[in-house]
């Protein structure tokens, strides 16, 4: 809650554009209902992790102080550095079919569809999930430790990365266009067209699996990004898509003009 509240207050400070505030589908107290939703949601993520650590500090897992020289994993010590890619690599495989698995119409509606209400997200955003959502994603993080050895201060700096990385690609900032990270623009296609860009750190599944939207032109240049014209055109196009997944849409708009656009 402290990495949420800091990360995503310093990201709607500094980085969050309040343009978007105009855009046709952002939300009535569209703010106050993603806090909402997050705070309902973390406690019981909390609660449900808590067999993890349990068995963590128990000693069942592979975290470790200091690898011994003859663990099979010491290579040479080079697994201090190998473990963040491994880390990433892993995690980012797992959440891609789990995310991909809460799009399959018999959990959408039960489970993932709160995530998908913020249609132009804000950094509060970021942790908005149904609680069983949200754990079902976290779940690959405290697995890792269980499979692969991990230093219990790479773990605390994994975690506070998880959480900033979470509110970074849900601030609308679209620093680069990446083919290789699935970052903030990947992200924004997501949430606007729901069937594209699964993935949390890499588009790699996202490609491998037929899933990758590269993220419109417009979103990357300042004038287009946050103008009528290109939001028009999302919202033409994620009005239909909205349909087909949700079917009526429940969502109430800060702007009347904006429940249909013409
Ligand atoms: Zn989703
Ligand atoms: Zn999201």
């Amino acid at each position: 809650m402290v990495l949420y509240f800091t990360v995503g207050t310093l990201s709607y400070i500094f980085i969050f554009d309040k343009t978007t505030f105009n855009h046709p589908k952002f939300l009535k107290n569209q703010i106050r209902q993603e806090i909402k939703q997050s705070l309902t949601g973390m406690p019981v993520i909390a609660a449900l992790t808590v067999p993890f650590f349990l068995a963590e500090v128990r000693g069942y897992s592979k975290i470790y102080d200091s690898l011994p020289t003859t663990s099979p994993w010491y290579l040479g010590g080079w697994y201090g550095v190998l473990q963040f890619p491994m880390f990433i690599g892993f995690t980012d495989f797992c959440i891609y079919w789990i995310h991909r698995a809460l799009h399959h119409p018999i959990l959408y509606k039960r489970l993932h569809k709160p995530h998908h209400k913020w249609i132009m997200p804000s950094p509060y955003a970021s942790h908005a999930f149904h609680p069983l959502d949200g754990y079902a994603q976290s779940i690959p993080y405290h697995i890792f430790p269980f499979l692969f050895p991990l230093n219990k201060f790479a773990y605390i700096a994994l975690f506070t990365f998880i959480n900033i990385w979470t509110v970074m690609i849900h601030d609308g900032e679209y620093v680069a266009n990446s083919p290789i990270i699935n970052g903030a623009a990947c992200h924004t296609m997501h949430h606007l067209y729901f069937s594209y860009n699964y993935g949390q750190f890499t588009t790699l599944w996202d490609r491998l699996g037929g899933s990758y939207r590269m993220p419109n032109d417009e979103l990357f240049r300042r004038e287009t990004k946050m103008g009528q014209e290109e939001w028009t055109r999302q919202v033409k196009e994620m009005e239909v898509v909205q349909k087909e997944v949700e079917g009526e849409d429940d969502r109430s708009y800060g702007h009347d003009r904006a429940k249909k656009v013409q």
